[in-house]
């Protein structure tokens, strides 16, 4: 077989064979003499002309075979493993780690760092001095014995395939093909062990799936592909069309998290508590959504994920004298002041995400380059929550600059994001559905 007879086959809209995909991510991980232009050939391919759920389960086990994995064995079980794709303030992941370990649920988590508009977990726990995201795959199964939850960096030995062709897609325009972003995201996935994933696919103007109706398509591919690869997967599609929580920016999204856990509630929490009971019934530590909503609240409320939140803090992060200790030492951004509002009274109805998303990446606090260096102080906290009454002068935004100029380019670009309404409101949740 050569790479341009596989190129060929997807050109003129066939079938591949498993053989051809294997041969792809062999490539893909420098095991065959293929170039990143044919591999880039190969990519415009399949996405003009798609893969089926069969290419796709291929392609996506051929990555995950690509390197290393990570082997959960004798860790105690259920491995639950949560996925978003991505939104503008979407801190779930530090509440649901601590929250779901709390209810007896190995969480291990490899994550990203953040690109463009929506930001990485990874970036956001290294606000926290001393914070590590290097852990080792032994330190990391150590850690989920001894205390049930584990988070890292994304391993370059794990899944060496997808790092070639999201590298190749990402700047060549071949990011939002859906059967490609299932393989890109499984494979990871599958490499990281999970045996249980609940998988968040954001819909709206701060995520990649602006519309419902594409967020549905691969929210069912994700779900479809997962299961069929063995893993047993809730996929849930939520807003995304205005930021999640109060705060947007490293920091700000740590000390955000931790106020969940210590009882501050909202539609942020909502959404924390909706997915975690998803991860409950997934598992089977719950009978229905309902009865899963309510053991996350109570985990929440009798302290025990604050708990958890405590020895994840103490486990991972050099220095720390405890889980509330930490935000003393958050770091905090020389400018911190008001964005008042300046129209005629009434409800705050939504917020768009995508230019608060922007301004908190031209203020430093994401990249737009891979290894772009992140300014964990900077962001957005939104004072006019959706559904608050505000009149003329009321403080609708904290700006957290790194200078003047940073103050005002935030001022100038956010005024126009909130978006009123007169007279009744209906609020909708942040989760929109789950994939039955
Ligand atoms: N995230 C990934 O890991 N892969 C994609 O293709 C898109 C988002």
């Amino acid at each position: 077989m050569t790479i341009v007879d596989v190129i060929d086959k997807k050109r003129d809209g066939h079938k591949h064979s498993q053989a051809e995909l294997v041969f792809i991510a062999e490539a893909a991980s420098g095991q065959h003499d293929v170039a990143d232009y044919q591999l880039s050939a190969w990519l415009m391919a399949a996405y003009l002309n798609g893969l089926d759920d069969e290419e796709t389960l291929w392609l996506t086990l051929a990555m995950a075979a690509s390197g290393e994995r990570l082997d959960l064995s004798g860790v105690p079980k259920p491995w639950l493993d949560k996925h978003s794709t991505g939104g503008v303030g979407d801190k779930t992941t530090l509440v649901l780690l601590p929250l779901l370990a709390a209810c007896g649920i190995t969480m291990v988590k490899m994550s990203g760092r953040g690109l463009g508009i929506t930001g990485g977990t990874i970036d956001k726990l290294e606000s926290i001095p001393g914070f590590r995201t290097d852990l080792s795959p032994q330190e990391v199964i150590a850690q989920a014995k001894r205390i049930g939850l584990a988070i890292t960096g994304q391993s370059p030995n794990l899944a060496p395939a997808d790092k070639t062709l999201y590298g190749i897609r990402d700047t060549a325009g071949m990011v939002s093909s859906i059967p490609l972003i299932a393989s890109s995201v499984l494979s990871k996935k599958i490499a990281a062990g999970a045996d249980h994933l609940v998988l968040d696919v954001k819909c709206g103007s701060g995520a990649f799936m602006t519309d419902l109706a594409s967020a549905q398509k691969l929210a069912r591919t994700l779900k479809t592909i997962a299961e069929m690869a063995g893993i047993k997967s809730s996929v849930a599609i939520s807003d995304m069309s205005s930021p999640l929580g109060r705060c947007i920016g490293n920091a700000l999204e740590v000390r955000e998290a931790f106020e969940v856990l210590t009882g501050a509630e909202g539609r942020f929490t909502d959404l924390c508590i909706d997915l975690a009971a998803g991860a409950l019934l997934n598992v089977g530590f719950a009978e229905s959504l309902e009865a899963g909503r309510q053991k996350s609240q109570s985990a929440l409320s009798q302290g025990d994920a604050l708990e958890k939140w405590d020895a994840w803090i103490l486990a991972q992060t050099e220095g720390a004298v405890s889980g509330a200790d930490i935000l003393k030492h958050l770091p905090t951004a020389p400018i911190i002041r008001d964005l008042t509002w300046k129209g005629p009274p009434g409800h705050i109805v939504s917020v768009d995400a995508a230019p608060i998303g922007e301004t908190v990446l031209a203020l430093g606090g994401g990249r737009t380059h891979k290894g772009d260096a992140v300014d964990h102080r900077v962001g957005i906290e939104i004072r006019a929550l959706i559904g608050t009454q505000v009149a003329e002068n009321d403080p609708i935004a904290t700006i957290h600059a790194p200078n003047e100029f940073g103050f005002e380019l935030a001022y100038a670009s956010i005024s126009d994001s909130f978006i009123l309404k007169k007279g009744p409101l209906s609020l909708s949740k942040a989760l929109m559905e789950w994939l039955t």
